[in-house]
């Protein structure tokens, strides 16, 4: 018995096949995730012949609702939390300039020498007599427990073809911690340029499989070692390099960026905080700057690399709403720890590093320790210790003056009412001074000591209250 066909929704396939005279099978990610013992909701079936009729007739049976979309030759049902995909076999050939094939009816071999890579091309069959063999022309399998990604056919041909595939090979390489087989990377070498005919849509879904990865790193060391970095990253390509003056030497920053981001990677899976450790120095090449006494410098890097956030994620096709803000905010904070922990810490400083961090305070630290990448062992350790004061004292902070989510007790409207006041430059100032004093700590988060020196203030700006 084929343990990856006990869902009894593969025989019944079969079954229905075979009453229309037709031959069916399970391909692609479900059958090599089923030997890779990875988890797999989707289901691709492919149908010698029609795969809507065969999907068509399975959704009577099982009463579900079946997508049928005609201009693709597709079908789609749910059953039992899978997601069912049926196509039929096709045959597909290629014009230079589009990705999208001129597509025929083909066999079960046509259908397997259209998919990208050998581990992705292999079949169950479903029909009763045959089921549960497996269909594996490439010799999936072996590539499989070799860790190999290989294209079935010819390279240069699969990847000019549809350009994508290079970066899913790279993806799955990462994700599976496969070897690309080196004449499938040389050809993606020969053929980088030919990603220019992809959408942009297409390569950030694979890029964020990449940034999931267990060793995202591994991804963008292949995109540099082929060539596409330059092309679809230019930004994180110019982060490359050593330059060395009177002796001087600045570190690699491209290397130090994949080594935090594989560092943050190691604690949090949460996306955007991959990100933003891919994109926390994005702003050193163009602060760089050389001084003969103090040597390098990258002087508002942070700064200037938060500006770059909203136009780069734009140009990746990146969500511009909160995850935008949240790696922008990142970026841009991502000193103020080391800076907290290297003087003596304050109060007052780790109550603006509180307010202006908020609820992503403990995603900063992480980013933050996750920043150290030093060789010098202690080095290291005395910055994580430091940094263990750092978080110590914003634990206390916090809960003593509860900053993350402070809103200071005297608002706009109510100073607008005390002195009659229009929205004005005064009332901005007043709110202004009564927030510092509370993140200075000369007054308490309170609101009669708030009302107080509002009182102070107003009275310094001539204001008078209203009767
Ligand atoms: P994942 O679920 O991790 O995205 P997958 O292999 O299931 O991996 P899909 O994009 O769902 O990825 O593709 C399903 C199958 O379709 C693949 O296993 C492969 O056989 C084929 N395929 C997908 N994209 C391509 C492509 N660009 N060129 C050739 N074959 C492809």
């Amino acid at each position: 018995m084929n343990d990856a066909l006990s869902a009894p929704l593969f025989r019944r396939i079969g079954r229905i096949a075979d009453e229309k005279g037709l031959r069916a099978f399970v391909i692609g990610g479900y059958v090599r995730d089923h030997f890779l013992h990875r988890p797999c909701t989707d289901i691709d079936i492919v149908v010698v012949g029609s795969g809507i009729e065969v999907a068509e007739a399975l959704g009577r049976e099982l009463k579900t609702k079946v997508s049928v979309f005609k201009n693709f030759g597709t079908a789609m049902l749910r059953c039992d939390g899978w997601e069912v995909e049926f196509v039929g076999a096709r045959k597909e050939s290629y014009r230079a300039d589009s990705r999208k094939p001129i597509v025929e009816d083909g066999t079960i071999e046509d259908d397997q020498l259209r998919r990208d890579f050998t581990i992705n091309a292999m079949a169950f069959s479903l029909n009763a007599g045959t089921f549960g063999e497996l269909v594996d022309p490439f010799d999936g399998m072996r590539d499989l427990e070799n860790y190999i990604i290989r294209t079935p056919c010819d390279s240069d041909t699969t990847f000019s073809d549809d350009p994508l595939r290079m970066i899913r090979a790279i993806r799955f390489a990462t994700q599976l911690g496969f070897d690309i087989e080196d004449e499938t990377f040389e050809a993606i070498r020969r053929n980088r340029e030919r990603i220019e005919i992809i959408s942009q849509e297409r390569i950030i879904t694979e890029m964020n499989k990449i940034m999931l990865s267990p060793v995202p790193s591994i991804g963008f060391q292949l995109f540099d070692k082929s060539g596409l970095l330059e092309l679809i990253f230019p930004e994180l390509s110019t982060l490359k390099g050593v330059e060395t003056r009177n002796g001087k030497a600045h570190k690699d920053n491209f290397l130090h960026t994949l080594k935090v981001l594989d560092n943050v990677a190691l604690k949090s899976d949460n996306l955007y905080l991959r990100w933003a450790a891919l994109l926390h120095d994005i702003g050193k090449p163009r602060t760089k700057a050389f001084d003969p006494r103090t040597g390098w410098s990258f002087h508002g890097h942070e700064v200037v690399g938060s500006k770059m956030i909203r136009p780069l994620f734009r140009k990746l096709k990146l969500p511009l709403g909160e995850q935008m803000k949240y790696v922008q905010k990142l970026v841009f904070l991502h000193l103020r720890p080391i800076v907290l922990s290297e003087e003596e810490v304050t109060d007052s400083a780790v109550r603006r590093l509180l307010f202006e961090a908020g609820d992503d305070i403990d995603e900063l630290m992480t980013l933050c320790e996750a920043d150290i990448t030093s060789a010098n062992d202690a080095k290291v350790k005395r910055f994580l210790h430091n940094f263990e004061l750092v978080r110590r004292k914003l634990r206390e902070i916090e809960e003593k003056d509860r900053i993350r989510n402070f809103q200071p007790p005297i608002d706009g409207e109510l100073i607008m009412q005390t002195y009659g006041l229009a929205p004005c430059r005064e009332v901005g100032m007043i709110k202004e001074v009564i927030k510092d004093a509370i993140l200075d700590g000369t007054i308490q988060n309170d609101y009669d000591q708030a009302y107080a020196l509002m009182e102070q203030v107003a009275a310094q700006y001539g204001l008078e209250k209203k009767e």
